[in-house]
């Protein structure tokens, strides 16, 4: 059995033909890196034909890949060659303990380094194993033309980038829906990039280099070069746009919640704008009105106020005999709320209608209207209610929320702790 009959190996070969096929790796550009599994180890160790090669410094300290064997393209080899000789252009390297050291133990066999990235790519192992907890293997450089000529054309922020891809084409917000990491223009091989790539890998699974190319991770070889492909084809579709002079419309941050939403994934919900148009509260309120189970029970429509007059952010109208309410939220929004925390909240109050009924006529007729244990009980049951709804819909809101940042409008207009206690006395 030769080694490159190894699956890890010949998925390698496979990924370099097909970068190279897509145009991504003119004369050596590119580099591709893998994490063998103890299996995969244990495989490649009984198709070993030399004696391992002399301890090489990494030039880094990475104790977190110590013992880790893996499989790497080599400094200068050029991807269009890989699948004509495999062992000239790829080799396997073993990680010593401390993680500081490497030595050849298969390929190179006309000489020649590990890939000249080699200590960038083992830090962005460790880091992406840590993200992943373990199921990182892959990772991934190319130098895809059009995401290359996006960092000319948007500004270079993670934000900008990551929604000018969604923005794109559909499949985008679906295959990185936690979006891209951007660094700036740096020395291509030089630590630096490696640390600040790094820096993103904690956070993304792929980081575009502003200039130069991208930077994919994942648990396989397809998983990463498929990231490859999708961030390309999409900063190919803006390229595209653009140069056909510009987009009449382009993909709207609700289309692409919707998307997200629809195939199941959790997108990066702060790089979208704020979503307070009516299409996108009306797709909320249904969506709520169905996962509350609002419907078909009751008879709902949203209504949007728009008068800067009204002080309230959300309320309702109910009709409990015919089973019929209007949600009102208010549109201006002076409070910056959360809507959709709004439109929970409403709405688990219309859920707890018949409850509530019952709390009121059971106060209604065991004390006498406007006596003090009347409005002892009214105010009790009031604001026990307000906790309990609002208790619920953080819990529904954490659960299936687009938005699960919380508002704090309210608790921002109370007094601080010290506000409260000053002129009080303290106690002798
Ligand atoms: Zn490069």
């Amino acid at each position: 059995m030769k080694m490159t009959d190894l699956p890890v190996v010949e998925g390698m070969i496979r990924l370099c033909t097909d970068g190279w096929q897509q145009g991504w790796h003119e004369r050596n550009g590119g580099n591709v890196t893998y994490r063998l599994s103890e299996e995969e180890t244990e495989a490649a160790r009984q198709r070993l034909t030399h004696l391992p090669g002399a301890w090489m410094p990494l030039g880094e300290s990475l104790p977190e890949v110590g013992g880790v064997w893996f499989l790497a393209t080599g400094s200068g080899k050029y991807f269009r060659n890989v699948a004509l000789d495999p062992e000239d252009a790829l080799c396997l390297v073993e990680i010593n303990e401390a993680g500081d050291s490497y030595r050849l133990r298969w390929g190179l066999k006309n000489g020649g380094r590990p890939t000249s990235e080699l200590a960038a790519h083992l830090l962005n192992h460790s880091v992406r194993y840590m993200a992943t907890g373990g199921a990182c293997r892959v990772m991934y450089h190319a130098h895809p033309a059009h995401i290359v000529a996006l960092t000319f054309l948007e500004e270079l922020t993670d934000k900008t980038i990551s929604r000018a891809l969604w923005q794109s084409e559909t499949e985008a917000p679906m295959v990185f829906p936690g979006g891209v990491g951007v660094v700036g223009c740096m020395v291509p091989g030089s630590m630096d990039l490696a640390r600040a790539s790094a820096e993103k890998m904690k956070e993304y699974d792929a980081v575009v280099w502003a200039h130069h190319g991208l930077f994919t991770s994942g648990p396989d070889y397809d998983t990463a070069f498929g990231l490859m492909h999708t961030v390309e084809k999409a900063a190919q579709v803006r390229v595209l746009v653009t140069n056909a002079g510009g987009a009449k419309q382009q993909i709207s941050d609700s289309e692409i919640r919707a998307i997200a939403e629809g195939c199941g994934v959790q997108i990066r919900e702060a790089f979208l704008e704020e979503g307070e148009s009516g299409e996108e509260l009306e797709s909320l309120f249904e969506k709520w009105c169905r996962k509350l189970r609002i419907t078909p029970q009751w008879d709902v429509k949203l209504e949007l106020v728009r008068d800067p007059a009204w002080r309230k952010t959300g309320d309702f109208k109910i009709d409990p005999d015919d089973r019929k309410a209007i949600l009102m939220l208010n549109v201006a929004n002076p409070r910056q709320e959360n809507m959709e925390e709004v439109i929970v909240h409403e709405l688990m109050h219309i859920k707890l209608y018949p409850l509530d009924q019952v709390c009121e006529s059971l106060i209604e007729n065991s004390f006498e209207e406007d006596s003090k244990a009347y409005r002892f009980a009214c105010q009790t049951f009031f604001e026990d209610l307000e906790v309990t709804v609002e208790e619920l819909t953080k819990c529904f809101l954490l659960e299936g929320g687009r938005n699960k940042a919380f508002s704090y409008g309210r608790c921002a207009g109370r007094k601080s702790f010290d506000e409260l206690y000053k002129g009080l006395k303290p106690i002798e």
